[in-house]
């Protein structure tokens, strides 16, 4: 595991998208080389004995990260799209959001019963997206390894809401509240 300070990149604005929320900015993570090498390895060095064989990344930001994870992994990346932007047969998982619900979708034929699939995002907040892709890679018949954030909520306890349904490492690079 690196010392690099992945906390310091990341920049707190104040009432973003809307007033009285703080969204977490992680884009300094990746525009600098050398943050982004310390994301990318870190999560790779972590998970490189775990036998994975693919990894799933939710729209967008979750490509920025598993991507490149997945390229260090020697694994596949398999994206887990909106609704609607993936052009073949897809298995489908809602979710609830604070307000409402959201779907994500990934390719049928994406996915055996012989992957092993680590699920990684930018960021989780209540752990519905993660759980989402998990329950995703289960309708594949996959098996979920692990997951892997560069920024964890804590305040928010997705670490609860996703050892409900799956006992799996959850892993962090920054964890904050
Ligand atoms: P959750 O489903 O865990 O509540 O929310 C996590 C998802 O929302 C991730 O896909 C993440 O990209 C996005 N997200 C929510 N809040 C933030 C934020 O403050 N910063 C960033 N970068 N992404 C966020």
């Amino acid at each position: 595991m690196t010392d690099f300070d992945f906390e310091s990149r990341i920049v707190d604005i104040p009432d973003y998208p809307e007033p009285g929320v703080v969204f977490k900015d992680i884009t300094p993570l990746f525009d600098d080389p050398e943050a982004l090498r310390a994301v990318v390895d870190s999560v790779a060095d972590h998970f490189a004995n775990a036998g994975i064989t693919k990894v799933v990344g939710a729209e967008a930001r979750g490509f920025l990260v598993g991507a490149p994870v997945a390229y260090r992994l020697g694994c596949g990346f398999v994206p887990a799209r909106k609704p609607g932007k993936l052009p073949r047969e897809v298995f489908s998982q809602s979710y609830s959001l604070e307000y409402g619900t959201d779907e994500i979708q990934i390719h049928k034929d994406a996915l055996t019963s012989e992957d092993r699939v680590l699920i990684v995002d930018d960021l989780v907040a209540t752990g519905g997206t993660a759980i989402a892709s998990a329950q995703l890679v289960e309708q594949s018949g996959a098996a979920v390894a692990g997951f892997a954030f560069i920024l964890e909520l804590s305040f928010l306890k997705p670490r609860h809401l996703i050892a409900e349904k799956y006992p799996q490492e959850v892993f962090s690079l920054v964890k904050v509240g």
